[in-house]
């Protein structure tokens, strides 16, 4: 009989009170505790297979999910309906306490377009089934894809109502575009779920312990795992998620923020992070429909403090400097030729910040939020550029970061009320309040007439794509309680051909 015995003392400052001795066999099969508390998820989905994933973590907000450093033998299996009674797929993946025991399987073989339900077995304990889906084939006609997408979700802050939302929505995708987590906890104001927060995951994380233990906090959200158990989700990380700054001293740090993202999110394992890197760019299809361009706008950029130590400012000469680059030069041509090569009838850019010119500033002076494209107009307009002479069909901006939702003309360059070459959609937050950004975005609104809707509601945003349209919902969510209410605030379509969305 196998003993998962936790490791003897848990110590170092977790206050571990309760069962020093977590002790039955998995052989047995019997566990004292439910080793799948952090759920199931699916996700990286191509025409023949999806990633599945899963972690075994008994006691999940103590170090180790508290396990004993050993591997252990999940099966899983993969069958076309809830009852599994045709398993198409199934095998044994190994657990590993490198890994913090968590299951990634890249399923292969399966067939394009088609549903499938997914589950994991360790010893007697049975996961939740999870469904997922695979990508149409490659150049597919398509009738329509739903996809939501998320960002911004801080825990004290609010209720993942949204996540409840989509969960219950027959959604093909979810993109997650930035700050899953955040490497820090607000002690100070009026934060709803901060008592949920035990006092030894309140310091901000810094090393793989901690950024580990920040993920199972999250990931213990029921909402947040019916989401991820409904359908696959693409991700992409954000500053919060891991440190962007290119300091060598923080290099340990985002290895470890990368080494506990890429241990808690289906991704698959060609995206396993090698120290402070990690491929996060890539490009997905969904038949002939659309191409998602997904962008890594944190790890490549260029010093965004080059004018100084706040967020937003005056735009200093620096900024202009015709070498400076959001994504770095080999992503920058890896993106030039995606839209190159795109045949599909949407292309999708996704990624994190801010793409319209803003002004921050009253008058005649002009104030931008560094972090932002504001912060690297040449790469912005390299970028612009680079649409204009590839062409592909429809391109779509969708961003996220500023906690409160946007539909923006994207100009084709700084003139703000120039004619629109593009629609940015940004997405809100899932649960992080806007109140940091907020007099100083409501302030500035008048002079920037490139926006054309500002709501600082929570939420998601909703898109339903086919050949002849794009339509967005902006979905509101109330963060303030677990049984918070949900609507459509806006509705903008873009139809096919035109760069500028109505609003319906
Ligand atoms: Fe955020």
């Amino acid at each position: 009989m196998i003993r998962i015995g936790r490791r003897g003392v848990l110590g170092v400052g977790l206050g571990a009170a309760a069962g020093l001795y977590f002790g039955t066999g998995v052989a047995a099969g019997e566990w004292d505790s439910y080793p799948f508390t952090l759920g199931v998820a699916s996700g990286a989905p191509t025409p023949t297979g999806v990633t599945l994933w899963t972690r075994l973590a008994p006691s999940p907000l103590e170090i180790d999910g508290g396990l004993a450093p050993r591997a252990l033998p999940v099966h899983w299996q993969v069958s076309d309906d809830e009852r599994f009674t045709t398993v198409v797929q199934q095998g044994t993946a190994i657990a590993y306490p490198e890994a913090a025991h968590s299951v990634r399987v890249d399923v292969t073989g399966l067939a394009p377009d088609r549903w499938y339900f997914y589950r994991f077995r360790c010893g007697r304990a049975l996961s939740r089934v999870g469904r997922t889906r695979t990508l149409p084939a490659a150049g597919a006609a398509v009738s329509a894809l739903r996809m939501a997408i998320a960002s911004c979700q801080r825990f004290e802050d609010g209720y993942y109502t949204a996540y409840r939302d989509m969960a219950a929505r027959d959604l093909d995708l979810v993109l997650q575009v930035g700050d899953y987590i955040y490497d820090d906890v607000f002690t100070t104001g009026v934060h709803p779920r901060l008592a949920e927060i035990p006092n030894h995951l309140r310091a901000t994380a810094t090393d793989l312990q901690s950024y580990r233990l920040r993920h199972a906090l999250y990931r213990l959200d029921p909402d947040l795992q019916d989401a991820h158990a409904a359908a696959p989700w693409l991700v992409i990380p954000d500053n919060h998620d891991a440190v962007e700054d290119g300091d060598p001293a923080l290099l340990q740090r985002r290895a470890a923020a990368y080494q506990a993202y890429y241990e808690h999110l289906p991704m698959s394992a060609a995206a396993h992070p090698d120290g402070p890197s990690m491929r996060i760019h890539h490009s997905v299809d969904f038949g002939g429909l659309a191409r998602l361009h997904l962008l890594d706008t944190r790890q490549f950029r260029d010093d965004q403090y080059v004018c100084g130590t706040e967020l937003i400012g005056a735009a200093c000469a620096a900024l202009d400097d015709p070498q400076r680059s959001m994504l770095g030069a080999n992503q920058e041509r890896w993106l030039r030729r995606s839209l190159g090569r795109t045949g599909a009838a949407w292309n999708p850019i996704v990624q994190t910040v801010l793409f319209a010119p803003y002004d921050f500033a009253a008058g005649a002076d002009r104030e931008v939020y560094y972090a932002s494209w504001d912060g690297y107009p040449a790469a912005r307009q390299r970028l612009l550029d680079d649409l204009a002479a590839t062409r592909p069909r429809n391109p779509v901006m969708l961003s996220a970061d500023w906690h409160t939702a946007w539909v923006n003309n994207v100009p084709a360059d700084r003139n703000l009320d120039g004619p629109p070459v593009l629609t940015e959609f940004l997405t809100t937050g899932i649960s992080s309040a806007a109140a940091f950004t907020s007099n100083l975005t409501k302030q500035s609104l008048p002079e920037n007439p490139q926006v054309r809707f500002y709501d600082e509601n929570c939420g998601y945003t909703l898109c339903t794509i086919t050949a002849s349209q794009w339509r967005t919902d902006f979905v509101a969510a109330d963060t303030g309680s677990r049984d918070g209410s949900v609507h459509t605030i806006s509705s903008w379509v873009i139809e096919s051909g035109r760069a500028q969305a109505d609003q319906r």
